[in-house]
């Protein structure tokens, strides 16, 4: 917690990153240094619209006042270790977060939008079983800095013509076990002096956190996709571990509050498609019964596989049957196609690189009981 509050404020050299800051807390930051708040404006507008995080290029600040941010205070972004790019134009960047940590951050380019899939955190604690990024484990969260700093790397890096049009919490971690530092993050993304994007193009990727969907609609309401993936409790248990705690009528109850907030009234559902697992008529049957007459709709995910995973995906007749199924049954249903797997950058592919804290922690004390 302490790690992570640190990380939000301050950069390695000690000066308070301003990336990720509320537009208050900027305001704020400039009225201490004697200056007017509407500075926060420039500087958000600098950084989140023309991707400039160099205080000396800011040629609407005086002279005086960019010596003085230089001292005390920077724009930092995540540092790129490397970029891979795939043969349908898919990019992935794996970015340090420090201590040994990277994430994963995905663009994917398509002829009227360019969506990125950012992380909120260093590896994930809920350990879905057919997902890479919960098999590493989980390490920490991210700050605000670290994942809106995914955003404005790649909109710089990639120039204008090629910006960021969409944004789904599709990368590694769980957002809303990263609820505050994830919706400072939504807030700029749709927030006019800073990114300006739609509600409907930024989306919340949940395993199902219910007591968190039931707050996010007071707090921001954007787009929103649930990993269900099952549609009995048993099945679901088995995959997203979390059911265990949170039922699935329970998760739809809050889906369907939040949908009454919502612009597009439409919850996304997505559906992992596994062979034998997850994948029969009946278990379409039963989803359709979940669903029907709600604001629903569901994206089939073809099972994208991982080194050392017991699962396979369903086939392609088998996917397109599921899908049809649905519809006959009055839900809308798409197939998600597949981007950027021969680098593994497609859903539920992202490892980055991860210490397990927990199993690190359990090393040390099976090696103190051993001494
Ligand atoms: N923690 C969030 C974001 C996860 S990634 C969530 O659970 O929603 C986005 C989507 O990819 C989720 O629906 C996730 O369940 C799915 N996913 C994970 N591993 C996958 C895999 N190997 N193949 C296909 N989809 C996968």
């Amino acid at each position: 917690m302490r790690e992570n509050a640190l990380n939000s404020i301050h950069d390695t050299s000690g000066k308070l990153n301003l990336i990720g800051l509320s537009p208050e807390m900027l305001a704020e930051f400039f009225v201490g240094l004697g200056e007017k708040p509407y500075r926060a404006r420039q500087i958000m507008g600098w950084a989140y619209q023309r991707g400039v995080v160099n205080f000396n290029e800011m040629t609407n600040l005086s002279l005086r006042l960019r010596q003085r941010l230089e001292l005390v205070a920077s724009l930092s972004l995540p540092k790129i270790i490397r970029r891979e790019i795939s043969r349908d134009g898919t990019c992935k960047w794996l970015l340090d977060v420090g201590a040994g940590q990277a994430v994963e951050t995905v663009y994917i380019p398509e002829p009227n939008r360019a969506t990125l899939c950012i992380s909120s955190q260093a590896g994930c604690a809920l350990d879905c079983s057919f997902c890479a990024t919960g098999r590493r484990g989980f390490n920490r969260n991210l700050s605000a800095a670290e994942i809106l700093g995914q955003v404005v790397l790649v909109n710089q890096t990639l120039g204008p013509d090629s910006a960021v049009t969409n944004v789904v919490f599709m990368g590694m971690g769980e957002p809303l076990a990263n609820y505050r530092e994830v919706v400072s993050v939504v807030k700029l993304l749709i927030d006019d002096l800073a990114f300006g994007l739609s509600r409907r193009r930024v989306t919340i990727s949940t395993a199902g956190l219910v007591p968190q969907i039931r707050k996010l609609s007071g707090d921001c309401n954007v787009a929103l996709a649930v990993s269900l993936h099952a549609p009995t409790d048993l099945v679901r248990d088995k995959l997203v571990p979390i059911n265990r705690r949170h039922r699935i009528q329970e998760l739809l109850d809050a889906c369907w509050q939040y949908a009454e907030c919502l612009a597009s009234r439409q919850v996304t559902f997505e559906y992992v498609m596994l062979a034998g697992v997850n994948d029969t008529p009946r278990d379409a049957e039963i989803l359709a019964k979940l669903l029907r007459g709600r604001p629903a709709k569901v994206n089939l995910i073809p099972f994208n596989s991982f080194p050392g995973t017991e699962y396979q995906c369903s086939s392609p007749e088998q996917i397109d049957q599921f899908c049809t199924n649905l519809r006959s049954a009055g839900i809308v249903a798409t197939i998600r196609r597949t981007r950027g797997d021969d680098i593994a950058a497609a859903c539920g592919q992202l490892a980055g690189q991860v210490k397990d804290r927990m199993r690190v922690r359990l090393g040390d004390k099976q090696i103190r009981a051993a001494s």
